[in-house]
């Protein structure tokens, strides 16, 4: 079959191309309607159908392949940073999932109620996720970086029954305390839970409160052999709650369902992904994002694959360790973020080179802009396909990518991709809502209904929802990416940024993810984030951050000018003058998110001297110390 077939079809006769796709789960009952679309945007998939996330994940495999490796925990937050491994069957993660299930119900939790998930990479937290699947919990998982106001604010919007939590994470080898911080998060936060479930990791001391926390190992204890049948839920009964990364101011509560996740998840491990089942799946992004959700808990899992969790940095023991990973346990298919190629690229070039890396088939990016630099230097190293995948907690799975799994069409250096089945993706005029043609610039937007496994709405805020998402446009109601894009003669689309960071030039609108690219294919660029600063004669004019790739620190006056010299020589020959940066700043961190993310609205914020807004979600505020040093005169 061909792409163009397939997508054609998803998109002509979306009912009939999912209700095929809904094939691949397994169904307690079959669903009596494929959508019901009668309250736009609000589409509901699988009507009367009922299912289950954990059994499609978990009890399925065990049942049919019940001695293949489900799930594979590695830690290199170990004293020395020497790997700590522990891997467990499909038979041995259902009879896990279950014993915490089991630990959940004695602890008053059932269908419907809501588990705040607030872990370290541990296995543990897994087997949490799954076990809420099971019973039907919604499970609600914070960022295990988050301090307590973050967390706080998430505990009063979620409502959680049940926190799960550990003594400690773990950073560089350094135990990172998490109980202090969630009981300050729930001394600062107006709900309380029930109860907090707390996995003693022996890390660092806890004080448990006396009739709210409860010891996970003696819990546990109680009901090795418990077993605990899954809970059939409604196709559109609610999975979970996540929120997203909160680049852009409050965070919003994004609501799934089960029977379309279920779908999405399978259909795209095997049309994006192609995994295998016996394969190895794996993805280095946290259990916190939705890559986490989607792509190390539950779809490697629904395809019978392994699934590795990794707790540690890329860098720990030395920057090897990922490619030691993919050799000891024959990875096949790798998930990770040009963030992280980034930091491999600074490393010493043999650490590419010490492990034979050739059962994996691709390495997929996503989460920020994929620079074609980093993407060719990746390529060229693995000896792999790079593919990009452009999509948002929001959507659940990829929106753009190369859907190699049914077509093995070419990648595009710089582009995210084709639109993947399902997504009736188009580009709008922002000022006038008019279709933008091939090269023509525009909003990314998406046209319901919506696919499977896209949010259903933001938790307990159906208004909100459709203010914020949908009434962007006053011809015609759209899904909104917030995104900026455009879509070459053959129909490779390029994301040129969020709409919030667009810089109007004397009349020009530039993307700020045109000139980074523009800026990072200069040789000794290593990291570059752009922002438009207001400017009394222009409106606005761009100024870059940029972090030269040698000297990183001791940088000369006299060099610094020179790089400045030779960036404003690329942006004029590859975008012309008008993009130029007014300044190129030198500085050794840019301000990001947790989850890598640049916060351009923050850096922007500085430049014209106003509040840099919420920074909750900020990695190393010393970052933004930097900003404003080197924008001092
Ligand atoms: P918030 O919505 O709270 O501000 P966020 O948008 O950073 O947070 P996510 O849902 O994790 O939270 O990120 C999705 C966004 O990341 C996309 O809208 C897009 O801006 C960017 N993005 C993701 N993948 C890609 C990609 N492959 N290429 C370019 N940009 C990408
Ligand atoms: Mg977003």
């Amino acid at each position: 079959m061909k792409y163009e077939d397939i997508y054609k079809h998803s998109i002509n006769d979306p009912e009939g191309f999912w209700a095929q796709e809904a094939k691949r789960i397994d169904w307690h009952q079959p669903f009596t309607q494929t959508l019901d679309y009668s309250k736009p945007p609000f589409a509901n998939w699988f009507v009367g159908g009922k299912t289950n996330l954990c059994h499609n994940a978990v009890d399925r495999w065990a049942a049919s392949h019940g001695d293949n490796t489900a799930l594979i925990a590695i830690s290199t937050e170990t004293a020395d940073g020497t790997p700590a491994e522990k891997t467990w069957t499909f038979k041995e993660l259902q009879a896990e999932v279950e014993r915490t299930a089991a630990m959940m119900s004695e602890l008053g939790v059932g269908k419907g109620d809501i588990v705040l998930i607030y872990m370290p990479m541990i296995a543990e937290a897994s087997f949490a996720m799954l076990a809420c699947a099971r019973i039907g919990a919604i499970h609600s998982v914070v960022f295990g970086g988050f301090a307590s106001n973050s967390l706080a604010t998430r505990i009063d919007d979620a409502r959680p029954k049940l926190i799960v939590s550990s003594d400690a994470g773990s950073r560089g080898g350094k135990p990172v305390p998490y109980k202090p911080l969630l009981d300050e998060a729930i001394h600062l936060a107006d709900h309380k839970p029930e109860h907090v479930l707390l996995i003693d990791r022996g890390l660092v001391p806890m004080n448990l409160v006396a009739g709210r926390d409860v010891d996970y190992a003696s819990l546990r204890a109680k009901h090795i052999n418990t077993k605990v049948p899954v809970t059939w839920l409604a196709s559109d009964d609610i999975s979970y709650i996540l929120y997203t990364s909160g680049t852009t101011g409050k965070p919003k509560g994004v609501q799934r369902d089960v029977g379309g996740y279920a779908v999405a998840l399978a259909s795209s491990m095997e049309t994006i992904f192609c995994g295998k089942p016996g394969e190895t799946y794996f993805a280095t992004s946290d259990i916190g994002w939705v890559v986490g959700h989607s792509y190390i808990v539950y779809g490697p899992l629904i395809a019978g694959m392994a699934t590795i969790m990794y707790e540690g940095t890329p860098l720990r023991p030395d920057a090897s360790i990922w490619w030691q990973i993919v050799e000891k346990y024959k990875v096949t298919r790798m998930f990770s973020a040009p963030t992280a190629v980034r930091v491999l690229k600074k490393q010493p070039p043999e650490m590419m080179k010490k492990y034979d890396v050739s059962s994996l088939k691709a390495l997929y990016l996503a989460g920020e802009p994929l620079d074609e630099t980093t993407s060719a230097w990746i390529a060229e190293e693995l000896g792999v396909s790079i593919i990009d995948n452009y999509w948002q907690t929001e959507t659940g799975w990829p929106v753009l990518s190369i859907a190699k799994g049914i077509e093995d069409k070419p990648t595009r250096l710089g582009s995210p991709g084709i639109p993947m089945p399902g997504y009736k993706i188009k580009l709008l005029n922002e000022a006038t809502g008019e279709l933008c043609g091939s090269n023509e610039k525009g909003v990314v937007v998406i046209e319901g209904p919506l696919p499977p496994g896209f949010m259903q709405t933001i938790f307990g805020d159906d208004e909100r929802y459709i203010k914020t998402y949908w009434s962007n446009f006053k011809t015609e109601q759209v899904y909104s990416t917030f995104d900026w894009g455009i879509r070459d003669d053959d129909g490779y689309y390029f994301i040129l940024g969020r709409t919030d960071d667009v810089i109007n030039v004397a009349g020009h609108r530039l993307g700020t993810r045109e000139i980074e690219e523009s800026i990072s294919s200069h040789p000794n660029v290593s990291e570059v984030a752009v922002v438009g600063v207001e400017d009394k004669l222009k409106g606005q004019v761009a100024v870059a951050f940029v972090i030269p790739k040698l000297a990183e620190t001791t940088l000369s006056a006299e060099a610094r000018h020179q790089l400045e010299k030779e960036v404003f020589a690329i942006v004029d020959k590859q975008l012309g003058p008008v993009a130029r940066p007014a300044r190129v700043h030198c500085v050794t961190l840019l301000p990001k998110t947790r989850s890598g993310k640049l916060l351009r609205r923050s850096i922007q914020a500085i430049c014209e001297g106003r509040d840099p807004g919420d920074l909750t979600t900020i990695e190393d505020p010393g970052s933004l110390v930097q900003i404003r040093e080197a924008l001092k005169p």
